[in-house]
């Protein structure tokens, strides 16, 4: 009996002596309301926010952490919806397949994790790579690794020659014939069959290349890559599983399967019709810009001996014009969720993103609530994207105002996920 009450007394003790403290903040953006709010106090404990309070409260106790962010600018941890964990751009880019074991794969990974988590963002969702991804987001939830919270599609979907295709521009010995255990569809039942082998595999969302992309050895980068039969098989099977669907699309054909068939994302979008804008405003789907990674390619296709022949034209072609489609597609109101394709360019730099968004029409708080309350909304992560009592303590912090200054959220100061500081 005394066992049983001095183990109850000290279960006790650890849960009221959870970690406490107190974030005095010089500004904090409420993004639920819209707001910049002068002098704050954020108390934390354990990894909630347990309340926001006005002005500068002092810790009555010494076991109490003071976190003084007086000069800085407080806000949500942002979360990304479009990152290639796994890897990056680089010259090597396409040899990786053949000289990298998954090993090497996750060292990489786990350096980019914790850049991410450096340039302010605590969650991901990471949109296809070799299903070392899955690993690495159970790592990162054990605390093994540093780096954001992971919601995860493991292998992207695609069809025979698709963008998603692990084997595009192989010598024919090796291209083999990857079917719905490698993430290849071609029909109804290979579709279900690639959804239900993502769940078995650990995925979190479902990832599928509507159209053809810029960066797969292949010549079209727009054209629809699935029957309406398939998307629709596995939207429907998703939903069976619990999970949700992401598709890839440049061409406005397979955009508009996507759309019709029951995707929640579009990403990239870049040839997106008014006809398309209209329909994903009813569908209640949404749109993921990544102009960051549009830039890039652009920028770098007019580099010699950067991408492979065959990427070039499409990488000129493609990548100017998604910021035009993301300015048209704001100002008809088609819902925006935040996202970068991070991994197409280097990690860490995500949060350039919003300097873009800004440059096209979005004021900055729109951008900012595009990136926390708007993305923790379509991951169903209802604990994410604000700063208030009851919600997750993943909170950042930048040198400048960004509602006056948007680069400022390039460079962020302090970070903290969970209740854990990683960055100060
Ligand atoms: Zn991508």
């Amino acid at each position: 009996m005394r066992m049983l009450l001095l183990g109850l007394s000290l279960f006790m003790m650890t849960i009221s002596n959870a970690q406490q403290s107190y974030l005095h903040c010089g500004k904090l953006i409420d993004v639920k309301n819209g707001k910049v709010l002068k002098e704050q106090t954020i108390i934390v404990e354990g990894n909630m926010i347990v309340d926001v309070k006005k002005g500068y409260l002092n810790p009555r106790s010494k076991n109490i952490q003071l976190v003084d962010l007086k000069k800085k600018t407080v806000m949500p941890g942002f979360i990304d919806m479009h990152i290639h964990i796994e890897g990056e751009t680089g010259p090597n880019k396409y040899l990786e397949p053949f000289t990298l074991n998954d090993a090497d794969v996750a060292y990489n990974a786990a350096e980019i994790a914790e850049r991410t988590l450096m340039a302010g963002f605590t969650t991901v969702r990471d949109l296809g790579g070799s299903g070392v991804n899955v690993s690495l987001k159970k790592a990162i939830a054990r605390g093994k690794v540093r780096g954001p919270r992971v919601l995860t599609a493991e292998k992207a979907l695609g069809t025979t020659g698709g963008h998603a295709d692990p084997t595009n521009g192989y010598r024919k010995e090796l291209m083999g014939d990857p079917g719905p255990k490698e993430g290849v569809v071609n029909g109804v039942d290979d579709a279900r069959k690639a959804v239900r082998q993502r769940y078995k595999n650990g995925a979190d969302w479902i990832k599928i290349t509507a159209t053809g992309g810029v960066l797969s050895v292949a010549k079209s980068g727009q054209n629809p890559q699935f029957t309406e039969e398939e998307i629709l098989a596995i939207t429907s099977t998703a939903r069976e599983y619990g999970m949700q669907v992401a598709a890839h699309a440049h061409g406005d054909e397979g955009m508009q399967r996507a759309v019709r068939n029951g995707v929640k994302t579009i990403e990239h979008g870049t040839l997106m019709s008014d006809e398309t804008m209209e329909l994903m405003k009813q569908k209640n789907s949404y749109y993921v810009p990544t102009i960051s990674a549009g830039k890039y390619v652009a920028e770098k296709a007019k580099i010699k001996g950067f991408y492979p022949e065959i990427i070039v034209p499409k990488a000129l072609e493609i990548g100017p014009q998604i910021q035009n489609t993301f300015k048209k597609a704001y100002k008809k109101g088609v819902p925006i969720a935040f996202g970068t394709d991070a991994g197409v360019f280097p990690h860490g730099e995500n949060g350039k993103e919003f300097g873009y968004m800004v440059e096209a029409g979005m004021p900055a708080m729109e951008a900012l609530q595009s990136a926390t309350l708007t993305n923790a909304k379509v991951l169903k992560m209802e604990k994410l994207g604000q700063l208030s009592a009851g919600f997750l303590a993943d909170i950042v912090a930048s040198d400048d105002d960004p509602t006056k200054n948007i680069e400022t959220l390039e460079n962020i100061s302090f970070v903290m996920k969970d209740g854990k500081i990683y960055k100060q």
